[in-house]
């Protein structure tokens, strides 16, 4: 992509052909199924599409208790600190009321308040993520969220159960409300309710195709933070880049998914070379070589060449990716110059992988270019804004002669109806 760049660069670039609309019609009748029939429907889909039957969708409290007590001692100490700094950060995120006297005796308050109820989905398919656990509740309790409960999908290897590290995750953050329920069929739970499952207000957590269509199908249902979906990685470089951890980065997020998307921009033909030469001998050194293989080759990766810094930020704000990485020189510089990313790394020493867990950010981020209009997940998310409005009867004099205006302008004279009722029928000059 040297010389100019095509007018809409969206068309041309990387991008996985997710097609979560066609997902919709699968995700559908399953959805259906559970509104209907509830926790039988849930158990009988989770026996289709996760292999093992299950007695019930709810984890009992004691086998939370015994999976924190089995739970690797290293594992947990990393959790609390995982834990430890997400609160750090999302403590920061509060939002206070605030009060705005817009004229004497008419005021506008913007209350902050949690929703009532939610539901967090941790991904548990192809692999666990713990991680998610804390990324999900601890915004969610910082909110002051009253409700909370979790779910993830049963695993065959452990009895149905959510995967142990998943329960004692829930465990060490004080939530004992956890479901063994994957895929739209726990999106739909948590929409509808089930004789098991009081509904939720909010659904929220990454997922594969299939949760995020059930999310995209129940929400109004349901409120949902973004679609969350398989991972991105964009890496914003120049000369001075090492290929090394230019290369070990696009392998790290190329790890979750064979369709996780993996993209080197860079000013540098010779980076993107050495990046090329680096990349075989990386992948075959790890564990999931061939799933890595598949995202990397997919059409959603790839190395795009650029001719300038200001191309390169022109080409990552069109990508507008779930992860962005810096890897300039004056990182921190172009770092504020990006407009849409769901979190950006700058420089050598903030990988993503530190963002994937113990950075105190959140990992929940918008994905699939949802990032130019879409936040990642935060306290504000859980949080809604009601505006209370409170006006004495001067103030309201004082404002009564323009909205009868506008009402009537409007052809809604019932307004200022409403406004006159409170003065004898008659606007005050
Ligand atoms: P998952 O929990 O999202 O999905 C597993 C469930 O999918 C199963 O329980 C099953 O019920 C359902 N399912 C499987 N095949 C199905 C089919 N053919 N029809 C209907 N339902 C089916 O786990 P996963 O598959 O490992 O996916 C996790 C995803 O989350 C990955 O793409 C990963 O990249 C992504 N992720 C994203 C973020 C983020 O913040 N964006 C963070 C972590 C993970």
């Amino acid at each position: 992509m040297r010389g100019s760049l095509p007018e809409d660069l969206r068309d041309v670039l990387p991008r996985a052909e997710l097609d979560v609309e066609a997902a919709l019609e699968k995700v559908r009748p399953i959805c259906e199924d559970v509104r209907h029939r509830g926790a039988v429907a849930v158990r009988e889909l989770t026996a289709r599409f996760d292999d093992v039957e299950i007695a019930s969708t709810r984890v009992h409290a004691e086998e939370l208790a015994r999976a924190l007590a089995e739970l690797d001692p290293r594992v947990r100490a990393a959790l609390e600190e995982s834990i430890r700094r997400a609160r750090l950060v999302h403590r920061d995120q509060r939002r206070t009321d605030v009060t705005t006297e817009v004229v004497p005796g008419g005021t506008v308050t913007e209350r902050w308040v949690p929703v009532d109820r939610v539901g967090l989905y941790v991904p548990g398919g192809r692999a666990v993520y713990p991680s998610s656990v804390v990324m999900n509740v601890v915004p969610a309790q910082e909110a002051g969220v009253p409700s909370l409960a979790v779910t993830s999908p049963a695993q065959k290897e452990f009895g149905g159960l959510p995967h142990p590290t998943i329960m004692a995750a829930c465990a060490l953050l004080g939530v004992d409300e956890v479901y063994s329920a994957g895929g739209a069929q726990a999106v739909a739970m948590f929409a509808y309710g089930t004789e098991e499952c009081p509904p939720a207000t909010m659904v929220t957590g990454p997922g594969n195709i299939w949760v995020a269509a059930a999310k995209r199908l129940l929400k109004g249902r349901i409120g949902i933070d973004s679609e969350a979906g398989p991972t991105e990685i964009a890496i914003l470089a120049d000369e001075t880049a090492d290929p090394v951890h230019v290369a070990a980065d696009l392998i790290s997020q190329a790890e979750h998914d064979t369709i996780a998307a993996a993209v080197l921009v860079t000013t540098s033909a010779e980076l993107a070379d050495a990046v090329e030469k680096e990349l075989p001998g990386q992948v075959s050194a790890t564990r999931h070589s061939e799933r890595i293989s598949e995202a990397l080759r997919g059409r959603q990766s790839g190395i795009v060449l650029v001719s300038s810094i200001d191309d390169g930020l022109k080409v990552v704000d069109a990508y507008g990716a779930e992860h962005l990485e810096i890897h300039t020189a004056d990182a921190a510089a172009v770092a504020a110059r990006v407009r849409n990313a769901g979190a950006i790394f700058v420089g050598t020493y903030a990988p993503v992988s530190l963002g994937d867990y113990l950075a105190g950010s959140n990992h929940v981020l918008p994905t699939g270019g949802c990032a130019c209009h879409s936040s990642g997940l935060s306290v504000q998310s859980f949080l809604r804004g009601i505006h209370v409005v409170d006006y004495t009867r001067e103030a309201l004099a004082g404002a009564a002669a323009h909205v009868s205006v506008l009402a009537d302008a409007e052809d809604l004279p019932a307004h200022g109806a409403a406004i006159r009722a409170r003065f004898d029928w008659r606007v005050p000059e």
